[in-house]
């Protein structure tokens, strides 16, 4: 698609010149801009007040050096990343990623869906991201502690329950957040919720851990329902074994559906009669072990190497969970010849804008990711909430508000779409219903 908006047309040319190279950041602020076409047409003041120029541009950037000593004595230095986006509409909130591939082009590009993601929610949350190229893979225990403790040194300066509360992504999860935490506490002398994705123990919330991979059942069980379909009898191929991947699967299957696939960064396993979730939850979640070893002890998986041959599996319903840009035009395409129905987004960005083009043209349904995977950001502002009343709630209490959430954010993304006369398109919906909430708020705070 190109711009019809000569604007917005020179408002991304002046991205890409000033972000050179930074190219997953590119992506995500073109697609957004081009769903915003017909509101800036309906709105001039966005425009005329800078709005669309200001949430290109991040509020803050923190870029800092990581040094630790590894098993061997060695020092070893790694970078650090706060991309603080957007705050119109609450304190930043976003994940850190720990992952060799991480750099600042991609912490952009993920603080800037934040933005949206948050405003989507309902809740009081504004955009933000960070992490580092630190790869936890292979680590020990005290080497990922004496890590994350350097990192929380001076992420600690940046961040507060006010100010910004980062959560956990690829490469962080809860024995990360809880060496941080530790930090954290330890640095300032306070007990705050400073963090989400918290151990139970020390005020995390019920439902955090499976919350990205339910509420992204929840929101496609919506979207199918709309269409007089759902996950019922249907078969579903998930990309990816971490937590977002494990908890779609659970969710997947108590909604009557049979998941057949799931990989890693290494291959895919696929197993005809449906994933056995303990086996791989065992490996993943426990040992820390690798997918293939799935296919060693269940005679009905194949395993297969690399990651892109996961699409060819047919399949009703394809939930990529792993990472961005996992999705391509020709795996669209075969997604799309083996009768794939629906596709929603558990990972970040996991389709190129030519997959999308793909599922639009072909009637699939399509459940961007900034919609689609908010259950996780919503169930910590959750989290936010009860460490603020400094409560716990049960976790139906918890499972319920997200699945209310999920089904609101499905209706809003519908609504947007019909309203700017893209019926059907949920990708624009989310974009258009995520922008005006916090364009809003920027025109309310003037110019800052
Ligand atoms: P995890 O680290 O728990 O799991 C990531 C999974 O994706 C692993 O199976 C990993 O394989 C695989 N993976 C990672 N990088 C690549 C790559 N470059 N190529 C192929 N496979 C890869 O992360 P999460 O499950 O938390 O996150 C998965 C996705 O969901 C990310 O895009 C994240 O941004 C998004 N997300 C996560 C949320 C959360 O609450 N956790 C919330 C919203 C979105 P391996 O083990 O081999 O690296």
């Amino acid at each position: 698609m190109a711009f019809t908006n000569q604007y917005l047309a020179d408002l991304y040319d002046k991205v890409v010149a000033r972000n050179k190279g930074e190219v997953e950041f590119h992506q995500a602020v073109k697609e957004v801009l081009e769903s915003l076409e017909p509101v800036v047409e309906k709105h001039p003041e966005y425009i005329k007040m800078g709005v669309i120029d200001s949430i290109v541009e991040p509020e803050r950037i923190i870029k800092f050096r990581v040094p630790w000593v590894d098993d061997s004595g060695k020092v070893q230095i790694n970078r650090g990343f706060r991309i603080q986006f957007n705050s119109a509409i609450g304190p930043y909130k976003g994940g850190l990623r720990f992952h060799p591939s991480v750099y600042e082009g991609i912490i952009k590009f993920l603080g800037f869906e934040q933005i949206f993601k948050n405003s989507l929610t309902g809740l009081p949350i504004g955009g933000g991201k960070g992490g580092s190229d630190f790869d936890p893979k292979g680590k020990s225990d005290m080497e990922v502690m004496r890590f994350c403790q350097s990192f929380m040194t001076e992420l600690s300066k940046h961040i507060g329950a006010d100010t910004d509360v980062p959560a956990g992504d690829i490469g962080v999860g809860g024995r990360e957040i809880g060496y941080m935490f530790g930090q954290y506490k330890r640095l300032r002398n306070e007990f705050t919720g400073v963090l989400t994705g918290k151990g139970l123990t020390y005020g995390g919330s019920l439902a955090r851990t499976e919350a990205t991979g339910y509420g992204l059942c929840y929101f496609t069980e919506a979207m199918l329902n709309d269409h007089g379909d759902s996950f019922k009898g249907k078969t579903v191929v998930i990309s990816g074994s971490g937590n977002v991947a494990i908890y779609a699967t659970q969710k997947a299957t108590q909604l009557g559906a049979k998941v057949v696939a799931l990989s890693d960064s290494n291959g895919y396993v696929y197993d005809k009669d449906g994933i056995d979730l303990d086996a791989v939850k065992e490996i993943k979640e426990v040992k820390r072990g690798r997918i293939k070893e799935y296919a060693d002890t269940h005679p009905s998986a194949e395993y297969h190497e690399g990651c892109s041959g996961i699409w060819t599996i047919p399949c009703d319903i394809a939930l990529p969970c792993a990472t961005q840009n996992e999705i391509n035009e020709e795996s669209a395409k075969t997604l799309v010849k083996n009768g794939v129905k629906a596709v929603a987004e558990g990972a970040n960005m996991p389709s190129t804008p030519e997959a999308i083009e793909v599922y639009l043209n072909n009637g699939v349904l399509f459940g961007p990711a900034k919609a689609a995977n908010a259950g996780g950001v919503a169930t910590s502002a959750l989290e936010m909430s009860q460490n603020s009343q400094r409560l716990s709630w049960t976790f139906d209490e918890v499972d319920a508000k997200l699945k209310g959430i999920m089904e609101n954010i499905y209706a809003n993304c519908a609504a947007a779409a019909k309203e700017y006369g893209l019926e059907g398109n949920y990708a624009a919906g989310a974009n258009i219903a995520g922008f005006k909430k916090v364009a809003d708020s920027m025109l309310a705070h003037g110019v800052v």
